[in-house]
C-alpha cells in the first residue's frame, strides 16, 4: 500500500517590533500556524497567517487541516489535484497556502532542488519596501531614518496612510526628507474620491512611485482614479484569487497578490498571468508572517513588478528564517524546497 502523506501543525507567536498601524485598525503581532507534511521520511514546511478581520481564526484553520490530512492521499507531486481539492472548499485561504508552500518545499526536498528553480524562475525578485506604520509625521520621519540605519541596503519605503486627520500629505514629505527613498503608499482603503484625486498628484514630486488601495473596495470612483491618476494604483483588499482578477482591470493599474489571499503558490503564477494578460502590474505582498512565509512568496516573486515582502524584517526575532535581505532584495535560497535552515 503507497504510503499516506502525514500532515501536523503548531500554533507560533509572532511579535512586532513596533505595532504595525493602518487605517483600519493596528496589531502588535500574530499567531501564526506551522504546517508540517512528511513522507518518506521527509519533511516539508509551510505557514499560515489567519487574517481576525477577515473573520479567519486559529481554530478553523486548524480544523481545516485536519480535515485536510485525511485527504492528502500519497503523491506529493500531484500538486494540482490537491489544489483542486482544496479549493472546492470554500476560504481558509491561509490554512490551504500553508499547504501548498508545504508541498512546494517537500517535492523541492524529495528532488533536492529550490522551488524556484523548478519552477523555472530566478531567486530574485525587485527590492522590497519596507512598511512604516502611521504615526506622525516626524515619528515616521524617525522611523524611516532608523529602519534605514538599521537596512542600509533599503531601497523602498512603504508608507501606511488613510489617518483621516488631513496630515498624510505631511507623512510623506516628512519620510521622504529624511530618507531621500523612493516611496510606495497604501491608504488601505482610508481615502474618499476627492481626497485620492487631490494627494495623488503632489506625491509624484515626493518620490512616490505606487498608490495602494488609496478607495474603499467597492467605490464607484476605482475607474476614473485609474483614468485620471498619474500613479500606478493598485488594489489589494478587492483582489484575493483569480477570480477577481478580470474585475479589477479597469479600477486599477495594478494587483497587490498574497499568497495568505489567494491560498499559494500555485494560484498566485494563475493570477499573474491573468494580470499579465489583462495589462496589469503585480506586485507580491504579505501580512504579519515569519520568514517561513517569506520564503514562500520569494519562490516567485522574480515574475513580478514590486514586493513588498518585508514581514520577517519586522519581526523582533524571525523563528523561521527562509530569505536573505541582499541589497534590498529579499532572495529565495538555494537550499531545496522553500530554502529553510535545517
Ligand atoms: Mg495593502
Amino acid at each position: 500500500m503507497p504510503e499516506a502523506m502525514k500532515l501536523a501543525h503548531e500554533r507560533v507567536e509572532l511579535k512586532l517590533r513596533c505595532p504595525l498601524v493602518f487605517s483600519r485598525g493596528a496589531q502588535d503581532g500574530a499567531v501564526v500556524l506551522r504546517v508540517a507534511i512528511s513522507w518518506r521520511g521527509v519533511t516539508g514546511y509551510g505557514e499560515a497567517a489567519p487574517q481576525e478581520d477577515e473573520g479567519q481564526t486559529l481554530e478553523a484553520a486548524e480544523a481545516f487541516l485536519d480535515e485536510l490530512a485525511a485527504q492528502l492521499g500519497s503523491d506529493p507531486f500531484a500538486l494540482e489535484e490537491i489544489d483542486a481539492r482544496m479549493r472546492a472548499h470554500e476560504g481558509d485561504l491561509p490554512a490551504k497556502a500553508a499547504v501548498d508552500a508545504a508541498l512546494h518545499d517537500l517535492t523541492g526536498k524529495l528532488l533536492d532542488q529550490p522551488t524556484w528553480r523548478i519552477l523555472g524562475l530566478r531567486a530574485n525578485g525587485p527590492p522590497t519596501s519596507l512598511t512604516l506604520p502611521i504615526d506622525t509625521p516626524d515619528a515616521m520621519a524617525a522611523r524611516g531614518r532608523e529602519d534605514v540605519g538599521r537596512l542600509p541596503e533599503l531601497a523602498v519605503l512603504k508608507l501606511k496612510l488613510g489617518a483621516g486627520d488631513g496630515h498624510d500629505l505631511d507623512r510623506v514629505q516628512a519620510v521622504a526628507e529624511a530618507t531621500g527613498l523612493p516611496l510606495t503608499v497604501d491608504a488601505n482603503e482610508g481615502w474618499t474620491a476627492d481626497e485620492a484625486f487631490d494627494l495623488i498628484p503632489r506625491l509624484v514630486q515626493l518620490g512616490v512611485r505606487i498608490v495602494e488601495q488609496p478607495l474603499p473596495r467597492t467605490s464607484e470612483d476605482a475607474v476614473a482614479l485609474k483614468r485620471r491618476s498619474p500613479l500606478p494604483v493598485f488594489v489589494d483588499e478587492e483582489c484575493y484569487t483569480l477570480q477577481d482578477v478580470a474585475p479589477v482591470a479597469d479600477r486599477a493599474h495594478g494587483i497587490n497578490i498574497k499568497l495568505v489571499k489567494c491560498g499559494g503558490i500555485r494560484e498566485a503564477v494563475r493570477m499573474i498571468h491573468a494580470a499579465r494578460a489583462l495589462g496589469l502590474g503585480v506586485m507580491l505582498g504579505c501580512m504579519v508572517e515569519s520568514g517561513l512565509g517569506i520564503a514562500a512568496a520569494a519562490q516567485i516573486s522574480s515574475l513580478v513588478d514590486g514586493a513588498d515582502l518585508d514581514a520577517n524584517l519586522l519581526l523582533v526575532e524571525d523563528p523561521s528564517p527562509g530569505v536573505a535581505f541582499v541589497g534590498g532584495v529579499q532572495v529565495a535560497g538555494s537550499r531545496p524546497g522553500l530554502g529553510m535552515a535545517a
